[in-house]
């Protein structure tokens, strides 16, 4: 693939050629190639003149003569103006454009590459990009070379790794880059002039993690060179384009943010999909897991090795939180081809679920032996496609093992085990009677098969014992010298698998306070805040305000408290506001306090929100807690709230919500200030999505209406979040048109938030039935008792 582009950035255009090589497999009449809203101005095969069709989505070229084994170059000379998709340039909606940059991810190359445009074909990329001079242009692997050419420089770039289109990728603007090297590959920073200062601290650990990559999989970084730029209102978090990450300037933040704020986990992300995802790329985008849950896995991994297990178990388990409420929606095997649009299997399904998966084959396998068919599946797919049997064939092979079970009760079918644990100890006969039970629904598989570890501590002991679970029910019997003091179930969290334990609270609180292992401790905390008392809110306290525990288990602690409730729980919260260093735990206090209306913990938010020495995070979460707790008179704060600068408009952001929120129409002429285009795209978008909060009236739904036609799909996406909100069928027409969205992320949600509103308007008729029915029985009752009346005089 070849292509000289002209990028003009304030008609918003560009205009170039685009050479597709191709090798003719057998008699070729034709050929398609996927190109959007072009103009097509010509179009030839080696050289000459060729004749075409083209329907505005696809371009068929017919060459003349071709048989088996010709090598064919079609040229394409084209031009877009105001693409839709694909490219993007910054300023989206409004202004003069400082930036262009390529999405290519899933399938949107084609609105400004006339090419094959399906993840399973896979090329070498020439990319020459012609731009304003002044400005920078990065692209796909080695700058070649640079020339002026009237107002215009061309850059050209080549990568001679075979990739498919969607990772083709550009950007263009007046950027900043630093350059340093690692073991031969030349590493670039690139983020818009004036970010300078913040690229160390998103970026200084990407050496250190292409070293971890490189070890943990046992394949070298497979580019010349690795970029990473930064781009204003990105469409997207990261998008892992061959050896060319962009990511939103969004990740970059200040001294301040970094207090609780982290760019690794986006940066690990999308560089471990430089190997999963980029070298071996899946075939579809059913088999998407294998780059999504890969990537995810990678992070999480990058994780452990920087910051400790218990930083990385914590992962797992938010993982497992995210795919539950996946799940709550819908759920679908892994690898499903039942999607309209590609974006809809880019879900949790596709990225944590996937990962947990991954993970539980490991510990099936053995990490040692996981790792040993990492490298085997990564050297012998290299810069090839892969599928889900491809991938599993490799997995048996370096284990030894047959793995069709665990691919066929993961991947191949929908749902999840739910185990239930409970035991009891028999003092007497000294024996431990351990039970677990399978209670997924029928939406899931009746029966599991899976490992599970099981460690009893005891006094002076400690038993370990490794069991296969295959049916529903499994009672164990351990004989041990003396009551043990805790049981855990998969201590480490190895297996993919809902846990629950049925157990009294005291038995749970003595897991929360004292077993060694984090995740027992966070599956007995989550249960404690429902069947605890406040009897139990003392201990508890202790580990929220013990700073030496972990900060994901406060954090879980404190939510529990809230659920207790009661005035104890409340004054424990209280006191952590003034005792608790930690910013994500303070974070976690102020929303477990958002529990408890009441005017003086409202007070006491409202000073949170104010402080200037609280992290941004924890002032943008007693603004939204403010908005939670309902009352009116502390509107005033947050409207102050709205100037508090921070990063990526947190606070402010989490400010206007509340507002919108606590003065309901009265919040209109405040949100329409934050309506306009050029407004930063976070408080846009929470603008936007706040209008749901509001009656529907007409001028709600002409800046509904507006909003749905921007640019910007996150603005649309807005727009749908408060057509959701709403739920009034006066929006319908508005979702109606975004069902038809360029955006599949759009027109899918979309399309659920029409059915949600459906759903709630034959509630309301089914309401409105049984109103009418009851009226009716108490007529026949008034009716009835009257005659009885009557009889009775008689
Ligand atoms: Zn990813």
């Amino acid at each position: 693939m070849k292509a000289e582009i002209e990028v003009d950035l304030e008609p918003r255009s560009l205009a170039g050629t685009a050479v597709n090589v191709l090798k003719c497999t057998g008699g070729c009449k034709k050929i398609l190639l996927h190109a959007v809203d072009m103009k097509i101005e010509e179009v030839l095969v080696n050289g000459s003149k060729a004749s075409y069709t083209y329907t505005g989505k696809e371009l068929e070229v017919y060459p003349e003569r071709a048989s088996k084994g010709d090598v064919l170059e079609v040229l394409v000379r084209y031009r877009v103006v105001e693409p839709k998709a694909g490219v993007w340039f910054v300023p989206t909606d409004n202004g003069k454009p400082y930036i262009a940059y390529t999405q290519g991810q899933p399938e949107d190359t084609r609105f400004w590459l006339p090419t094959y445009d399906y993840p399973n074909r896979k090329a070498a990329v020439e990319l020459a990009i012609k731009a304003p001079k002044g400005l920078k242009v990065i692209s796909n692997g080695k700058l070649l070379h640079r020339s002026v050419e009237g107002d215009f420089e061309k850059w050209v770039y080549r990568l001679d790794s075979k990739i498919p289109t969607y990772l083709i990728a550009f950007a263009v603007g007046d950027f900043y880059v630093k350059e340093e090297e690692c073991d031969g590959i030349l590493l670039q920073y690139v983020v818009p002039k004036g970010r300078k200062e913040d690229i160390e601290r998103s970026f200084s650990k990407t050496k250190e993690m292409i070293r971890f990559f490189e070890e943990y999989t046992g394949v070298k970084y497979p580019y010349p060179k690795y970029s990473q730029v930064c781009v204003d209102e990105f469409v997207a978090g990261g998008m892992e384009n061959a050896s060319l990450t962009i990511l939103t300037s969004a990740t970059l933040h200040d001294e301040k943010a970094h207090l609780d704020f982290r760019s690794e986990p986006l940066v690990s992300h999308e560089l471990a999909h430089q190997w999963f995802g980029d070298l071996v790329t899946c075939k579809d985008w059913s088999h998407l897991w294998l780059n999504e849950g890969f990537a995810t896995l990678m992070e999480a991994l990058w994780r452990r090795h920087e910051l400790g297990m218990d930083e990385f178990v914590y992962d797992l388990v938010g993982m497992i939180d995210s795919y539950l409420a996946e799940y709550g929606r819908y759920a679908r095997p892994i690898v499903t081809r039942l999607y309209k649009y590609p974006d809809e299997v880019f879900d949790a399904h596709s990225y944590p679920k996937a990962a947990l998966v991954l993970w539980t084959l490991a510990n099936v396998l053995g990490e040692e032996k996981f790792r040993e068919g990492v490298r085997r599946y990564l050297e012998g797919k290299r810069e090839q496609n892969a599928d889900t049997e491809d991938f599993r064939k490799i997995m048996e092979e370096v284990s030894g093992l047959k793995l069709d079970w665990f691919f066929e009760q993961y991947v191949y079918n929908a749902g999840h085990p739910s185990l239930k644990v409970s035991y009891r100890w028999d003092e007497r006969e000294k024996i431990l009677e351990l039970r677990i039970a399978q209670t997924q629904g029928d939406d899931s598989l009746p029966k599991y098969r899976l490992p599970l570890e099981v460690v009893i501590v005891g006094p002076e002991y400690r038993e370990e014992r490794k069991i296969w679970i295959e049916d529903r029910q499994h009672t164990l019997t351990f004989h041990l010298p003396s009551k043990p003091r805790n049981v855990c179930v998969d201590p480490e969290f190895k297996v993919f698998k809902a846990l629950t334990l049925d157990l009294p609270p005291d038995e749970l609180l003595g897991i929360v306070t004292a077993c060694p292992h984090l995740y027992p401790r966070i599956v007995a905390v989550r249960e404690l805040g429902k069947k605890a008392s406040p009897t139990h809110v003392d201990e508890l306290a202790k580990i929220l305000l013990s700073e030496e525990e972990f900060w994901g288990l406060r954090s879980e602690t404190a939510q529990a408290i809230a659920s207790i409730g009661g005035q104890r729980a409340r004054e424990t919260l209280l006191q952590a506001l003034n005792q608790v260093k930690h910013p994500r735990v303070r974070r976690a206090v102020v929303r477990a306090l958002a529990g408890f209306r009441e005017r003086d913990v409202a007070e006491r938010l409202a000073g949170v929100l104010l402080d200037e020495d609280e992290s941004y995070y924890v002032r943008a979460e007693a603004a939204s807690s403010l908005g939670k707790l309902g009352f009116r008179e502390y509107s005033e704060v947050l409207v102050k709230a709205l100037e508090t600068k921070s990063h990526n408009h947190v606070i402010a952001a989490s400010a206007l919500e509340s507002l919108a929120l606590l003065l309901g129409d009265g919040a209109l002429s405040i949100l329409e200030k934050y309506l306009a285009p050029l407004t930063p795209m976070p408080l846009r978008r929470a603008a936007v999505a706040s209008l749901g909060y509001l009656t529907p009236a007409q001028k709600v739904l002409s800046l509904l209406e507006q909003a749905s036609k921007s640019r910007h799909p996150h603005i649309r996406l807005a727009a749908v979040s408060a057509c959701m909100r709403s739920l009034s069928p006066k929006v319908i027409p508005i979702l109606e048109r975004l069902q038809l969205d360029a955006s599949g992320r759009v027109a899918r949600g979309a399309r659920d938030a029409l059915e949600q509103i459906r759903r709630h308007l034959e509630k309301g008729e089914e309401y409105r039935k049984l109103r009418e029915e009851i009226d009716k029985l108490r007529e026949e009752e008034r009716r009835l008792s009257e005659r009885i009346e009557r009889l009775e005089k008689k």
